[in-house]
């Protein structure tokens, strides 16, 4: 069956690691991966062109696609601009459009790289851990939200932390659907000791892990997660958990790994299609200088293969030909150190496609 895969370059270095990840993904096909490439405009790009980030033509492509490959959008050129216009606009049009509920945050850290930590080598050496992220509801869309005044004149600001049981259950099924891909392990992070909402959370979720007796389920309270996270991380396999949660938290995993570039998302609905894309945004400082480090977005492509386009062994080959290159010893500038070998992105790029089939 053929997959369509839309390809969103976007701005700054957006097109220059894109083009590394679409060699990636096309050389494959002389092993059976039969996809359909289509190419599109988003962000900055969009409203040069169009006058919108999100024009009607790349939405159609996306509803159409199995997944969209997205690259980073953004920069000062449109920082100006009226806010319903600006580039990110683009991807959060994209994700809602979309009904994208899940975001896919892995935080993965290749041996080779561990000095880029800011902890101990053997804290993070060989980390891998996935967090699920609720990503469409929880207190960042709940209602009645605001600022009111007071009848004592002062004001108050106030949100709504809600999630019903069919948002739950879908963001717990994504999370064992992904454990059961990787070590069948999930932790689910919530506040139940405090919050009603996330009592109700955690006695959800209960009930979906029975539908995956092969997984363990673990729960844990958020802050507690969060110094976990930084005491041994390694403990984790799959993290779920709630919007805000997830948010902070995602970011702080990300952390762990030292190196923005090296990074992949992917933010999914229930039937598993997805977009997918690393997770730092367009770098203008670097933007045409061919020194990005394309490996986040070609992570970014391993994690398609894997959750969209259901091809698991393809998906490892290439997370297998990114740590090849890395025992090389190559490195785009923002990961280099003394006695590596200090490559550009195109060059970045070549090394991986090289070790895929060499
Ligand atoms: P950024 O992630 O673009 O850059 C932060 C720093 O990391 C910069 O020094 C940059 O050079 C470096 N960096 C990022 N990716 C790199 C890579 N692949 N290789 C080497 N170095 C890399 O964040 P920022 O500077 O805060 O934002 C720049 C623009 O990107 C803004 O317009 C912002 O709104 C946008 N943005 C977009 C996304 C997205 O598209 N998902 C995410 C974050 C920020």
């Amino acid at each position: 069956m053929s997959h369509k895969v839309l390809v969103l370059p976007g701005d700054g270095i957006g097109p220059e690691i894109m083009a590394e990840a679409v060699k990636v993904l096309e050389s494959l096909r002389s092993d059976g991966l039969d996809i359909e490439l289509e190419h599109g405009l988003v962000g900055g790009a969009a409203h040069d062109a169009s006058g919108t980030p999100l024009p009607e033509n790349t939405l159609r492509l996306a509803r159409a696609a199995d997944a969209v490959l997205l690259g980073a959008v953004g920069g000062p050129r449109w920082e100006s601009l009226n806010i319903a216009l600006r580039p990110e606009k683009g991807l959060l049009g994209l994700r809602s459009e979309l009904g994208l509920f899940a975001n896919l945050r892995p935080a993965l850290l290749y041996p080779q790289l561990a000095s880029a930590s800011s902890l101990k080598a053997e804290v993070v050496a060989g980390l891998d851990l996935m967090i699920v992220r609720e990503l469409t509801g929880g207190i960042y869309f709940g209602q009645p939200r605001g600022v009111r005044v007071l009848a004592d004149g002062q004001r108050e600001g106030f949100n709504t932390l809600v999630y019903s049981e069919s948002e739950i259950r879908r963001i717990a099924r994504v999370a064992f659907d992904i454990a059961m891909k990787r070590g069948r392990r999930v932790c689910s992070v919530d506040k139940a000791n405090v919050l009603e909402c996330t009592e109700l959370w955690r006695e959800v979720v209960s009930m979906v892990a029975k539908d995956y007796p092969q997984v363990s389920l673990t729960h844990m309270y958020v802050d507690n997660a969060a110094m976990q996270l930084v005491r041994a991380p390694k403990q984790f396999d799959v993290i779920v958990t709630t919007n805000m949660f997830g948010d902070i938290l995602s970011d702080e995993a990300a952390m762990l790994t030292g190196s923005i570039g090296m990074l992949p998302s992917a933010s999914v609905d229930a039937a598993h299609k997805g977009m997918y894309e690393p997770i730092h945004g367009s770098a203008p400082d670097i933007a045409g200088k061919g020194i990005a480090n394309p490996l986040g977005t070609i992570l970014s492509v391993a994690m398609m293969l894997r959750y969209t386009l259901d091809q698991p062994d393809l998906a490892l080959r290439v997370e297998r030909a990114v740590e090849a290159v890395l025992s090389q010893g190559l490195r785009t500038a923002d990961i280099h150190t003394n006695g590596c070998s200090r490559v550009g992105t195109a060059q970045m790029g070549a090394a991986v496609v090289a070790a895929l089939h060499g």
